[in-house]
């Protein structure tokens, strides 16, 4: 009978759990690449489907070779029997919001940070939230998705001090922080700090992060309320970079729904940094993302053929030009709404250099560097286009058109060629 013969509708999809990174693909490849755990010997290979599967595959972030492939959707606030977890589990102490907000509204409380019983009780309510959705992962290890399904909801995967990592295929959402700090001297008017990057790199080295979905999906900051005239926002960054991470690679990833999408360098005074933060970002997608895409301190970051897809409300800016940044940007395209001009798309602080060619402003090419420089604000300063440095390590750079084209079909989990 021919329908014997006949392969399935839906070919499986290749094994990617052992692929490494490609030669010259971006700072990741410098030196001896990056290969993850693909040397994993075959008792180090683990496919989980809970929390607890990946806990003890990602085994505290130990540096054995390890291949970890999640099948469908893990949830990362479950207790160990694999039952959901909601912020009301984790309160104790006392802590209840109300009666934050009630100690610590400014109008009686001021400008001091918080202190006493409610403090107290939401940093134990957060430490034990933190137990369940911090994973911790360590040296040569890849983390992939299996099949186009696979989801990490609610987790924070947190690269610490180490080194050669791989994370691909894998829908990363919703890193919800239930217990949100007041910080009352942020930014002048005070504000809500969050604890969870949904991928935290901190002094680690040689990371590949390809084709991971990283958005806010299930709880959009937009629709918290607002308590002390702030909005109560329950997210940090989707992928922050920083304390001397080096040699990164993100590609073909799409990035959605999100304020603070991407710190590359988290501190003006971490002269540490300086030398390192080396990220190269290409065919990326950023879509209703209001700001950090990156921004950037010290590091020298090859930004080309990325997608901006740029929200018509609250949107604050791209690329953020911070101190010592050394941005080389090609062939990116812009897509805004009618309201959000070029001007808007580059902020500085404290930077002195922005190289950028071929980018596309809604399908028309533009200037960034000379836009900026003609209308930046009476705080920022005049960029020029000299970063001290020229990308070498990069795969094909494409024109922003088709670079374009390429992301909007390609980028994101599940879709890997
Ligand atoms: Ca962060």
């Amino acid at each position: 009978m021919v329908g014997l013969l006949c392969l399935p509708a839906h070919a499986e999809s290749r094994d990617i759990s052992r692929d490494t990174l490609p030669a010259n693909d971006g700072w990741a490849s410098a030196g001896e690449g990056t290969t993850g755990g693909s040397a994993a010997d075959a008792a180090h290979v683990y496919t989980v489907t809970d929390r607890a599967g990946l806990v003890r595959a990602l085994d505290g972030g130990s540096a054995t070779p390890k291949i970890i492939r999640i099948a469908g959707t893990v949830d990362a606030n479950t207790d160990d029997d694999g039952d959901h977890l909601d912020c009301a589990d984790y309160a104790t102490d006392g802590y209840g919001l109300k009666k934050y907000l009630a100690a610590y509204d400014p109008r009686t409380w001021g400008a001091a940070k918080p202190s006493g019983p409610q403090e107290e009780a939401r940093q134990a309510s957060a430490k034990k939230q933190a137990e369940r959705v911090e994973l911790l992962v360590g040296s040569n290890t890849t983390i992939v998705g299996l099949g186009d399904k696979a989801v990490l909801k609610g987790g924070s995967l947190q690269v610490r001090n180490a080194a050669n990592v791989i994370i691909r295929n894998l829908d990363l959402r919703d890193a919800y922080d239930c217990f949100p700090v007041w910080q009352p001297n942020t930014g002048g008017l005070g504000d809500w700090k969050t604890a969870y990057d949904t991928i935290w790199l901190t002094g680690s080295t040689h990371v590949w992060v390809d084709h991971v979905t990283l958005s806010d999906k299930g709880h959009p900051d937009a629709a918290e309320p607002t308590y002390f005239a702030r909005n109560y926002l329950r997210h940090d960054g989707l992928l922050d970079i920083t304390n001397g991470s080096d040699l990164v690679t993100v590609s073909w990833s799409r990035f959605a729904d999100h304020d603070k999408a991407m710190l590359i360098g988290n501190s003006d005074t971490a002269t540490g940094d300086r030398g390192k933060l080396r990220v190269t970002l290409h065919h990326n997608q950023f879509e209703s993302v209001v700001q950090r895409v990156p921004r950037v301190r010290f590091g020298q970051v090859h930004l080309y053929n990325n997608r901006y897809v740029v929200p018509g409300d609250d949107y604050r800016y791209s690329l953020g030009v911070s101190t010592e940044s050394a941005i080389y940007a090609e062939n990116n395209a812009f897509h805004t709404p009618g309201h959000i001009e070029a001007a808007d798309l580059v902020k500085s602080w404290n930077g002195s250099a922005l190289h950028q060619t071929g980018t596309l402003f809604n399908g028309y090419p533009v200037d960034l560097l000379a836009i900026h420089n003609a209308y930046n604000s009476g705080s920022e300063r005049d960029l020029t286009a000299d970063v001290g440095w020229t990308p070498t390590l990069h795969t094909k750079i494409d024109s922003a058109e088709a670079a374009d084209r390429a992301v909007a079909r390609g980028a994101g989990a599940g879709r890997i060629p």
